[in-house]
């Protein structure tokens, strides 16, 4: 169901692996896609799915097919197994994997820990929500590889059996809860599903000890499943685990404790990069990468494209691109991460977000919050009174114009929306690059 991207890579998959496959696709479908999966035998149907997605042994779903959406809807009434992408094409891959998930931080950890990886010689394999579906990667994989897999919550609505060795939880906030009714506990319950299948001490469940939310869960996966478990803090010190101490990150693993790097030699900004740091380093470790190779890993990684992306400095004011900013908790971060004066910009779809745990740091960090897009009038109207200034513009051009106009020497202009970009964009990548050339051509 669903002939994007994962869809047509695990309808290739499972073909090759003997299985008869129908895609059904509600959009069209690219003539040279379609012409390569009728080559591989798979049969297709688009422009809508008929009864024929009906007649079936198992339905795997694309993750951008909500789970409740009619079809799979029908087939689980049916009693027809539905799995994800990500399940069917676990099935097939060898090597280790390592499945890291949360609200925020999975792209930028996961290529943290890939980097460090690699650099350190391990046959590393990124895969999953990051760009690349799993299933287009297994035919590479051997006993050898790492698979680092970035797994968003849609993914494991329809796990069975997939078992990371270990598997990283980096937090759980609201996000995305216009696909599960609203409800936070569903989208909780969803990403939760990571571990499900972790079993005994030799699988390892790396966790944020800081979220009362994942802490909760880590228990559990002990009592009931035995899993190892690693918590990373920024607060406090921990037993086992990471932590900070004098400014430096230490691990503490088994009976041995050791300094990993002073926290100044990160290149990424900001106290969660500290938290995506921790997380990578206890995998890297756990995976048999030296102390010092992952130091330098980590060092050496310069952040991801559209994360607190530093675009450039005009007249003192540095402007700074978190395009990827598509939740209220992602903001919240972006402003604890600069001690200067912050004119903030933000709005685009609104995604049922509550605005309300960023008013605290209005009054603090921003200067003048520019509200714009297609959620620009609740933005203003929750979040503008508790502004020092505010304006509203419709277009990001017309506030990106405002924001130059505001903002004073020493100031951060930032771009951190809280709310996805199809508005006005195609997706993220779109809005951060308008953004990028609007500033590059100030
Ligand atoms: P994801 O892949 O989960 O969307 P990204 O690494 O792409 O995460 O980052 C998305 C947004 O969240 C960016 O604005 C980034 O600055 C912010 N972010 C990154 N890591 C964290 C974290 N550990 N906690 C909260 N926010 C984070």
């Amino acid at each position: 169901m669903g002939a994007a991207r994962s869809g047509t890579a695990v309808a290739r998959l499972l073909a090759a692996r003997g299985a008869r496959v129908l895609v059904s696709e509600q959009g069209t479908l690219d003539a040279h896609i379609m012409q390569s999966l009728q080559n591989l035998g798979v049969r297709l149907e688009v422009g809508g799915h008929t009864p024929q997605a009906l007649e079936a042994n198992m339905m795997v779903l694309s993750p951008g097919v909500p789970g409740d959406s009619p079809v799979p809807h029908q087939a689980l009434r049916d009693g027809i197994p539905v799995f994800s992408e990500l399940e069917v094409a676990s099935w097939f891959c060898r090597g280790t994997l390592v499945a890291i998930t949360g609200s925020n931080g999975k792209t930028t950890t996961t290529s943290m820990l890939a980097h460090a990886l690699g650099q350190a010689g391990h046959d590393t394999v990124v895969a999953g929500n990051i760009g690349t579906p799993l299933s287009e990667v297994v035919p590479r994989t051997t006993a050898d590889s790492v698979l680092v897999i970035e797994v968003s919550s849609f993914q494991l609505d329809f796990v069975e059996s997939f078992r990371p060795a270990v598997s990283v939880l980096l937090n759980i906030t609201p996000d995305h809860l216009d696909r599960y009714q609203g409800d936070f506990r569903c989208y909780a319950t969803s990403k939760l599903r990571l571990t499900r299948n972790q079993r005994g001490p030799q699988d390892v469940f790396i966790f944020n000890d800081d979220d009362p939310e994942v802490r909760a869960h880590a228990q559990d996966t002990v009592t009931h499943q035995g899993v190892r478990t690693l918590p990373f803090s920024r607060r406090r010190r921990l037993d086992q685990g990471a932590f900070v101490e004098h400014g430096r990150l230490v691990l503490a693993m088994g009976s041995t404790e050791e300094v990993v790097m002073p926290l100044s030699r990160l290149a990424i900004p900001g106290p969660h990069n500290v938290q995506n740091a921790m997380a990578a380093a206890l995998a890297a470790r756990v995976l048999g990468t030296a102390p010092s190779a992952v130091a330098s890993g980590l060092a050496g990684f310069g952040g991801v494209a559209h994360r607190l992306e530093m675009v450039r400095e005009i007249d003192g004011v540095r402007y700074v691109n978190d395009s990827k900013a598509t939740n209220v908790h992602a903001v919240q971060v972006a402003l604890q991460s600069f001690s200067a004066p912050v004119v903030l910009l933000a709005g685009g779809r609104d995604k049922g977000n509550d605005y309300a745990a960023l008013k605290p740091l209005l009054l603090r960090r921003v200067r003048t919050l520019v509200a714009f897009g297609e959620s620009r009038d609740k933005v203003a109207r929750e979040l503008g009174p508790h502004a020092n200034n505010a304006v509203v513009a419709d277009t990001l051009e017309e506030a990106a114009g405002h924001a130059r106009r505001r903002a004073e020497p020493g100031d951060v202009v930032l771009l951190s929306p809280a709310c996805s970009s199809f508005d006005l964009f195609r997706n993220f990548e779109h809005r951060g690059d308008v953004f990028k050339a609007l500033v590059n051509a100030f």
